[in-house]
């Protein structure tokens, strides 16, 4: 059991920098999850943490203790990776009690704590297996009892289902959901999928370009994204962002979007944003079919992607450039052609200055001050 702690954490090949001093606090038994797009420096990251990656500046503290010299066998921490490589020479039970061995470990206790992992895991009826007479599910699951055997203070994952097919992917995600309350260890989980890390993580760690963009719970991500970039990274399909101007200031903010159409925001704006240009935000399954005089947008429909519980619609609103997406209720008629009036919630709409930082941020942060 153990807090993490790095501390303006950087790593550079050369003179090119690929982690910018990433300053992040992981509480004792937390489960973070590493999100971003592909190069983004989440997997040097973990390499840096586990110890296979050495850090040009900064620290790593691991339980309290700097670790930023220690080899990774002196870390306590268990790392599962995506290519989950067994060995295929060894039975099941014997690539679990690999580690042990090499580390000296007494039989008596290899033993029980091989037992103990497979229990958690339910590997008891493929103990005497070879990987090669396994599903991958059933791989995967052994190179996380493989981690789970060393009883380590902190688990590193990267990216291990993304060798698995949809539905196994689905499967595996509860089961490590289920593993880490049984574990109760502290984990850093590295995915770019942004509905893994939803769902797994009490926290969510949002990279680019070696940098934080925001650190929350998978809602605060969610509801209040901090900028333009987790806005639209966040959340499937993404987004939908209109350029827009602020009309009236304070709060609620008026906004004017397409065509000149109007929408109250209730976010604080200061007075001297009156007239700036704005990006407009609101989340497909946030539009809701306007039922009054009172809409956000007017369009055609351009085409449907029916997904049967809900279907995806794309709404031309007349700027070519500006395709609107919402997702509706599988089970409402809608036809291709038709005109369709959309709306949604206040709370629901974001609005974010020329520099992607949204105005709901400015606010909590003029709170704060
Ligand atoms: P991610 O896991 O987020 O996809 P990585 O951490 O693997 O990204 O890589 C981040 C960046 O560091 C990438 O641009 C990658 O090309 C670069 N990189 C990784 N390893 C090396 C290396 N050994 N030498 C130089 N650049 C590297
Ligand atoms: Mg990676």
């Amino acid at each position: 059991m153990a807090t993490v702690t790095l501390t303006k954490l950087t790593k550079r090949y050369g003179t090119v920098g690929i982690v910018h001093g990433i300053d992040l606090d992981i509480a004792d038994r937390e489960f973070i999850a590493l999100v971003g797009p592909s190069g983004c420096g989440k997997s040097t990251t973990l390499r840096m943490i586990a110890g296979l990656e050495e850090i040009s500046a900064g620290s790593i503290e691991i339980g309290g203790r700097i670790v930023n010299d220690l080899p990774p066998r002196s870390r306590n921490i268990s790392m599962v990776f995506q290519s989950y490589a067994l060995y295929p020479h060894m039975t099941v039970r014997e690539n679990l009690g690999f580690s042990l061995k090499i580390a000296g470990a007494a039989k008596e206790d290899m033993e029980r704590r091989v037992a103990e992992a497979s229990a958690i895991l339910g590997l008891d009826t493929l103990l005497d297996r070879r990987p090669s007479q396994l599903s991958g599910g059933q791989r995967q699951r052994v190179a996380m009892g493989r981690a789970i055997v060393r009883d380590p203070d902190v688990f590193l994952f990267d990216e291990p289902l993304s060798n698995l097919d949809a539905k196994l992917r689905t499967q595996m995600r509860t089961e490590i959901k289920k593993l880490h309350a049984k574990v109760q260890s502290t984990v850093i989980y590295v995915t770019h999928d942004q509905v893994e890390a939803m769902t797994l993580a009490d926290r969510i760690v949002v990279l680019k370009d070696g940098h934080i963009e925001q650190v929350g719970t998978p809602m605060d991500l969610y509801k209040k994204p901090g900028n333009l970039f987790v806005a639209q990274f966040i959340g499937s399909p993404a987004m939908n962002i209109l350029p827009a101007t602020i009309d009236k200031t304070g709060n609620p903010t008026v906004v004017s979007h397409v065509g000149g159409r109007k929408a109250t925001v209730p976010i604080a704006t200061p007075a001297s944003a009156k007239g700036a240009a704005v990006s407009f935000g609101v989340r497909p399954e946030d539009l809701i079919i306007a039922s009054g005089a009172d809409y956000l947008f007017e369009g055609t429909v351009d085409y449907v992607e029916q997904l049967g519980e809900v279907q995806l619609v794309y709404v031309d609103i007349g700027r070519a450039d500006l395709p609107l997406v919402t997702k509706l209720p599988g089970n409402v008629e809608v036809k291709r052609g038709s005109t369709l009036r959309l709306s949604a919630n206040g709370e629901d709409l974001h609005i974010f200055d020329t520099d992607g930082r949204s105005f709901a941020l400015h606010e909590a942060e003029a709170k704060a001050a």
